[in-house]
C-alpha cells in the first residue's frame, strides 16, 4: 500500500512479502510503487505545500500535537507492529521506539515555534537585513528497517514541522508503521498531501523518489553504500541531500573507569535491538589492566541475556531482521575466527528458535586485529569486539581508526580524559560513561563516512529550510558610495 494524498492506495508494482523473522511467518504483502506512483505521490506534495508552508507555525504546532495524541491513542498497536515486522522484543518496542517517536512529534510540534536566526539591523549604510527561514518544498526521505518508526519520525517531523511536504520511502521489510505513522498524522487534521508514503524496493521506487525533478531535498538514512548512491542520484537534479550512514562505534575503557558500569553499558550499548544500531557500541578498546575482567563480565552478562519470543515480556533479544542478515552477520564471525580471533561467548544461533527465524547469540570476540574486516567494518548484529590498548594516545588513534564517525562512548574517572575524548574522537556523539541515551532535543548525526546533516533537535529543523538574506535599502536619493567601485559618475 502507499499512502498518498491522504488515502491509502494499492501501487502498481510487484508484491512484496512482509516477513516476521522470529517466525518465519509472513504477516502481510504490499504492493510496491512504480515510478508513476512516486510521482503521484510528489504531486500531492507538491500541491499541499503552498498551503502547508503559508499556515503560521502555531497553527502547524497544535496539528502535530494533535497528531502526538493519536499516535499516543495507537502506542500499543504501534509497538507489537513494530517488534513483529522487525523481530525486535516488545520491551523495546513498548520503552523506546514507541515514546521515542512520540516524544520527537511533541518536540518538533514545539520547535516549530522557534526557528533561530541573526537580528534584523543595519549591517549597511542606509539598508535594514534581516533573515527569513523559508521551507524548501517537497523533501523526499528514504528510512532503513532497524527502527522503522523513529527513522520516519526523525525524517518526517523536522521536514513538517518546518513547513515543507514529504514522501518517505520505508523499507521494503518494514512497512507498517510508517503508514500507521502518516495516517495517525492524517487523523489529526493534516492536510492531504502533506505526508505521503511509497513503499518498495530501493533499486526502483527509492531511486524514482530521490531522481524525481520536483523533490528539492534527499534525505536519507541507511547504509553507507546506498548513501553514496543516493548523492550520485540527486547529483542529476542538484538538489540538496541530508545523509545518516553507518557506524561502527568505539567503546574506550581506562584504566581508571569503573569496569561494573563499563561492562553493563557494553551490553546495553552492543546489544540494544540486537546490535542492529547504528550507534552500538562495536569495537571495545579497554586498558590492558582491565582487559580480563572487562572481558570476563561481560561474557557472563551475555550468557544471561534472555533470548526468545520477541512477543514475550521476558524477551531481552529477538530476532535480527532476516535470515540473509543473520547469516552475514555469522559469516563476519565466521571469519574473524578463521582469521585466528577467538569467540569468547555466542559466534552461533541459538537453539530451539523456530524454522527459518534469524536469532543469533550475543557474541563477544577477542584477539582480531585492528585492520581485520570485523573491527573494521559494520556488522550490525550483536557482536562486540574487545582489544586492549597501553596508552590514551593509543586509545584515541584506535577509536578513530575506521572510516566512520556516528557515534563513541568513552569510560573514565578523569574530567581530562572525558575532555580529552570529547575533543579528539571524531564523531557526531561522544557520551562520557553512558552509551546509546538520544533526546529529541539534542542532535543525532555523523563525521567521516558515516555521512552529514543531523537528526532530531533544532539543528535538525533546520537543516529543512532555505536561508534567505533581505536587504531593504532606506538611504534617500539615486546614488550609492559603493557603485564607484563599478562606475564613477561622470555627470
Ligand atoms: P540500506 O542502505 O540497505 O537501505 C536503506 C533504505 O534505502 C531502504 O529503504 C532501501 O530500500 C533503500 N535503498 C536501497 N537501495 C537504494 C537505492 N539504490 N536507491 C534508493 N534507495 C535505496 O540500509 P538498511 O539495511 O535498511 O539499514 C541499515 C543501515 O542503516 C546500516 O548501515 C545502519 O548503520 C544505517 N543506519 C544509520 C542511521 C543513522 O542515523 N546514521 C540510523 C539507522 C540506520
Amino acid at each position: 500500500m502507499q499512502f498518498i494524498n491522504g488515502e491509502l492506495i494499492a501501487g502498481s508494482g510487484e508484491q512484496i512479502e512482509v516477513i516476521n523473522p522470529a517466525t518465519a511467518e509472513v504477516t502481510g504483502t504490499l504492493t510496491a510503487a512504480e515510478p508513476a506512483d512516486v510521482d503521484a505521490a510528489v504531486q500531492a506534495a507538491k500541491n499541499a505545500f503552498p498551503a502547508w508552508s503559508r499556515l503560521t507555525p502555531g497553527e502547524r504546532s497544535d496539528l502535530m500535537l494533535a497528531w502526538a495524541q493519536a499516535l499516543r491513542d495507537q502506542a500499543d498497536e504501534l509497538a507489537a507492529t513494530e517488534s513483529r515486522e522487525t523481530g525486535k522484543s516488545i520491551r523495546l518496542a513498548t520503552g523506546f521506539d514507541v515514546p521515542g517517536s512520540i516524544d520527537n512529534t511533541v518536540f518538533f510540534a514545539g520547535a516549530a515555534r522557534h526557528l533561530q536566526g541573526l537580528s534584523a539591523g543595519e549591517y549597511w549604510p542606509g539598508a535594514t537585513s534581516m533573515i527569513r527561514r523559508e521551507p524548501i518544498g517537497v523533501i523526499g526521505s528514504i528510512a532503513p528497517w532497524n527502527y522503522p518508526l523513529q527513522m520516519a519520525a526523525w525524517k518526517i517531523l523536522p521536514a513538517v514541522a518546518a513547513g515543507n511536504a514529504i514522501v518517505l520511502k520505508p523499507s521494503e521489510l518494514t512497512p507498517s508503521t510508517t503508514l500507521a505513522f502518516a495516517r495517525a498524522a492524517s487523523e489529526a487534521g493534516i492536510p492531504p498531501g502533506v505526508i505521503n508514503v511509497v513503499n518498495g524496493y530501493g533499486r526502483v521506487t527509492g531511486e524514482a523518489l530521490v531522481g524525481h525533478p520536483d523533490v528539492a531535498m534527499t534525505s536519507f538514512t541507511g547504509s553507507t553504500a546506498v548513501g553514496r548512491r543516493i548523492m550520485e542520484i540527486a547529483a542529476g537534479t542538484g538538489k540538496r541531500v541530508h545523509l545518516e550512514l553507518g557506524g561502527k562505534a568505539p567503546f574506550v575503557v581506562f584504566d581508571d573507569a569503573d569496569v561494573e558500569a563499563a561492562a553493563r553499558g557494553a551490553i546495553a550499548g552492543s546489544l540494544i535491538n540486537g546490535g542492529q544500531d547504528c550507534t552500538a557500541a562495536t569495537r571495545a578498546y579497554v586498558h590492558r589492566s582491565l582487559f580480563g575482567e572487562f572481558t570476563e563480565r561481560v561474557a557472563a552478562l551475555m550468557e544471561q541475556i534472555v533470548i526468545g519470543d520477541p512477543s514475550d515480556e521476558d524477551t531481552d533479544l529477538g530476532s535480527l531482521i532476516s535470515v540473509a542478515h543473520r547469516d552475514r552477520v555469522a559469516g563476519f564471525v565466521e571469519r574473524a575466527q578463521a582469521s585466528g580471533a577467538r569467540v569468547l561467548t555466542g559466534g552461533e544461533a541459538p537453539q530451539d528458535v523456530p524454522a527459518g527465524s534469524a536469532f543469533y547469540r550475543p557474541t563477544l570476540i577477542v584477539g582480531a586485529e585492528q585492520d581485520s574486516e570485523v573491527v573494521q567494518q559494520e556488522i550490525f548484529g550483536p557482536v562486540l569486539v574487545a582489544l586492549p590498548f597501553e596508552t590514551d594516545d593509543e586509545a584515541i588513534a584506535l577509536a578513530n581508526d575506521t572510516p566512520y564517525g556516528l557515534a563513541a562512548s568513552a569510560w573514565t574517572s578523569s574530567v581530562n580524559r572525558s575532555m580529552r575524548a570529547a575533543e579528539e574522537i571524531a564523531a557526531g556523539t561522544v557520551w562520557i560513561n553512558e552509551h546509546i541515551p538520544i533526546m529529541s532535543e539534542m542532535p543525532h548525526g555523523g563525521y567521516k563516512s558515516s555521512g552529514f546533516g543531523k537528526d532530531m533537535s533544532a539543528y535538525s529543523l533546520e537543516e529543512y529550510t532555505n536561508i534567505k538574506h533581505v536587504l531593504i535599502d532606506r538611504s534617500p536619493g539615486s546614488t550609492r558610495d559603493w557603485h564607484d567601485a563599478v562606475f564613477r559618475d561622470r555627470g
